[in-house]
């Protein structure tokens, strides 16, 4: 439940400085699953920030406005102090942390203050799943998950990837939980332009999940557009649905990249970027010395002319920009935002 208090906190911080509303914290790059489509894995061993730097690079997102926060990796909780990182960052920020239903039901005291677990899951096909994430058990795992958090009165959800392996199974994903009260919100398949030249290195190449079936693609965001107006349990909003269906068919963009304008990433070592794809640009430290410099206002324009993926994240913090693009979120979502305000 996200207390009026927070809520009001947020409104006059959004006012005060809108702009990048969205950070999404590659905390970790430690991993237990082996996806197929993911490099994260591939190379685990690099430093991270501790606890008290990540607490003090929360206090410099929430200066510059940041709003939301996102922290994934790898996988977040394997880091022994997630429990206090989320307790922090819930103080100040709408947060939610990505798990891959392996970890989050032994932890759900940590777990109590965050506002949404994403679970990562992508078929009720248990075989496929298993097969996409490389490790047996992942689907049992991550149903088992997503009952014992929502019978601990956590807000829990499920977050397929849309790739070609399971494009035609989306819509009943989708109805499953939906009905269920479970929400639900997406990424699309895609990999990193630049292997290993971006601050995190994510998706990896793989044919066997390359959309080829653009119509199937516009059709599922036709379906989906349907089923959210009795429905307010799916997470995507119809003008990232619209976009989406557009590039399915057409290969056109509607919207500009926001990325350094509506969101930022941040990687395990506190390095700050556009996106991960894109090159680390400074330390979170140095964010508020160079925040309003000519140099980022460079970048920002620069990236606005990029069209060099399609993570549907990015394009969802690109089609809504800004306050008016904050305004139409709460628009489009206010059927379950109004379920989760508390006292
Ligand atoms: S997609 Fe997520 S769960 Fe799978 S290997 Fe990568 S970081 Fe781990
Ligand atoms: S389109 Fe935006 S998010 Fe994607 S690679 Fe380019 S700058 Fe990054």
């Amino acid at each position: 439940m996200i207390s009026k208090s927070k809520i009001l906190s947020l409104a006059k911080r959004a006012v005060k400085s809108p702009g990048t509303y969205h950070a999404q914290w590659f905390i970790t790059r430690k991993c237990n699953y082996r996806c197929r489509g993911c490099a994260v894995w591939m190379d685990q061993g690099s430093e991270e920030l501790s606890t008290e730097d990540v607490k003090r690079g929360l206090d410099i997102l929430r200066d510059i406005g940041v709003l939301e926060i996102v922290f994934s990796g790898g996988n977040p909780l394997l880091r022994d102090d997630m429990g206090e990182i989320l307790e922090y960052a819930s103080k100040y920020f709408i947060t939610t942390v990505y798990d891959n239903g392996s970890i989050a039901a032994g932890k759900i005291e940590a777990l109590r203050n965050v506002d949404f677990v994403a679970v990562s899951l992508d078929t009720l096909d248990e075989k496929k799943n298993d097969y996409i994430k490389g490790v047996n058990g992942a689907w049992r795992r991550a149903m088992e998950t997503i009952e014992k958090l929502r019978d601990a009165g956590i807000h829990v959800g499920v977050s397929p990837t849309i790739s070609q392996i399971n494009l035609h199974e989306i819509i009943d994903f989708t109805k499953y939980f939906t009905e269920r009260g479970i929400p639900v919100w997406y990424c699309l398949y895609t990999y990193d332009y630049q292997p290993n030249k971006g601050v995190f290195s994510i998706g990896r190449k793989n044919n066997e999940y390359e959309i080829t079936d653009g119509k199937a693609l516009a059709a599922v965001c036709d379906k989906l557009m349907e089923i959210k107006k009795e429905n307010k349990y799916v997470y995507i909003t119809g003008k990232t649905l619209r976009a989406v269906k557009q590039l399915a068919l057409t290969g056109r963009r509607i919207w500009r990249c926001a990325a350094l304008e509506s969101f930022l990433v941040v990687d395990h070592e506190g390095r700050v970027s556009g996106c991960h794809c894109r090159e680390p640009l400074f330390s979170i430290f140095d964010l508020p010395k160079v925040w309003g410099s000519g140099w980022i206002k460079g970048l920002r324009k620069e990236y606005s002319r990029c069209a060099n993926c399609i993570y549907l994240c990015y394009i969802f913090y690109s089609v809504h920009r800004g306050l008016p693009g904050l305004l139409e979120i709460i628009f489009d979502q206010w059927g379950s935002i109004k379920d989760y305000m508390g006292k």
